[in-house]
């Protein structure tokens, strides 16, 4: 029997958009240990909601949590930490030249000590199921998985979240361990 041939029919769409962006969903970390800390990542969580072609989702509880690390035996003050979620058209590069610019806003001065003392500290967790290995960028951002001041914020915005390369989320939080974080907010 002879087959009849499939005609395929190209549907051409009546009006294409060439300035329409896609959006994506980018987790952002926030923290701070000087000149209220508290007002800091406040602020900044205003600035975000501002940048271009972006807007804000939502926003992790407020919490505090002990420095990692201490330096030269120098004691540092107690970090105030949070996690939101927006959505932006932004690409990865430019998310982060906004970010940097909230941050010298904030007097941010960045020094050799790389866990020292900051005003505002402004990190892209996640973008979208994005990774990327650049000279300016690591995402997902290195050190998710040991930050429980990154893990408990992310899973009060979604707790059903899965990292690219690092799995679900639920397991990294049972894995982390504690830097006696305190939740000082409860938005949720
Ligand atoms: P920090 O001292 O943690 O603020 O480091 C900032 C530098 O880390 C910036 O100059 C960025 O280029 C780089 N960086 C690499 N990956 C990321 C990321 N996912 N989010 C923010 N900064 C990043």
């Amino acid at each position: 029997m002879v087959q009849k041939s499939t005609q395929i029919r190209v549907v051409w769409p009546a009006k294409i958009n060439i300035d329409s962006k896609i959006m994506v969903n980018a987790y952002l970390g926030l923290g701070s240990n000087m000149a209220n800390p508290l007002r800091q990542v406040c602020l900044a969580i205003d600035e975000i909601a501002h940048i271009q072609h972006s807007s804000l989702l939502a926003c992790s509880n407020i919490y505090k949590s002990s420095p990692m690390e201490t330096i030269d035996n120098i004691q540092q003050d107690d970090y105030i930490n949070a996690v939101i979620l927006i959505k932006t058209q932004l690409d990865p590069n430019t998310l982060l030249n906004e970010l940097n610019n909230i941050e010298k806003k904030h007097n941010r001065v960045r020094s050799e000590q790389h866990w020292g003392p900051r005003t505002l500290d402004l990190d892209i967790l996640l973008f979208g199921d994005q990774v990327i290995e650049s000279e300016e960028l690591t995402i997902p951002h290195p050190g998710i998985s040991e930050r429980d001041f990154v893990l408990i914020p992310l899973a009060d915005i979604d707790p059903a979240l899965s990292i690219p390369n690092l799995g679900k989320l639920s397991n990294l939080v049972k894995k982390c361990k504690s830097h006696q974080l305190e939740k000082i907010k409860h938005l949720h």
